[in-house]
């Protein structure tokens, strides 16, 4: 039987990612759907409490199950950090090249390039709340390249590879990405607890 699920977004890049990776068993209906318009909430300290928090905002507008996402990109050498800040780095404007610039400026001193990249998937069926988190492991190239993908992409090379995910094609960033990890949980418990 086909389920639908409401995705919590503003970020079409997000939806492009998640439509890519969705079976045929499972449908995403977009955020405008609920009637929301407005940026949703994501005031928290932690990646898991700002996915639950555009999760709840939405769940309190729709009937059906919903989930949202957050996803931080954390560097081993800057402790963790920007994480939950990804988005706003550099700035309120959220502007990829400003937060790809400044990341690079701050690990100009540091010989250890290693990251992550986290997606904490936030589920909401009914008064359940559930959690699913994907990660995948990888390292900040010394200068952008590519130009697929959105974000930090042009930057991030994961482990066992030699491109960065702008470079690569789509399907083979989803294959391994956080997004695309998590996803996959989310799915797989979908498909078993319907
Ligand atoms: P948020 O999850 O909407 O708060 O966005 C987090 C930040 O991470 C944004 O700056 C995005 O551009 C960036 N980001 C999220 N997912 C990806 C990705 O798959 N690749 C590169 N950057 C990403």
């Amino acid at each position: 039987m086909k389920q639908s699920i409401l995705f919590a977004t503003q970020n079409p890049n997000k939806v492009r990612e998640i439509n890519q990776l969705l079976p045929s068993f499972l449908e995403v209906i977009p955020l405008q759907a609920a009637g929301i318009t407005e940026e949703l909430p994501e005031t928290q300290h932690t990646l898991e409490g700002n996915a639950l928090q555009k999760a709840r905002y939405a769940a309190a507008r729709w009937e059906g199950p919903v989930f949202a996402e957050d996803t931080g990109l954390e560097v081993d050498a800057l402790g963790g950090e920007p994480g939950v800040f990804t988005a706003r780095y550099a700035g309120p404007q959220r502007n990829a090249q400003d937060n790809m610039a400044k990341l690079l400026r701050e690990l100009h001193a540091h010989r250890d390039r290693s990251a992550q990249f986290r997606t904490v998937i936030a589920l909401i069926r009914g008064e359940r709340e559930h959690l699913f988190e994907g990660v995948v492991r990888g390292r900040i190239a010394e200068a952008p390249s590519g130009s697929g993908g959105f974000g930090y992409d042009p930057l991030f090379i994961p482990e066992g590879h030699r491109e960065t995910f702008a470079e690569m094609e789509s399907q083979a960033k989803n294959a391994m990405s956080h997004r695309g990890r998590a996803l996959r949980k989310l799915v797989e418990f979908l498909k078993n607890h319907h």
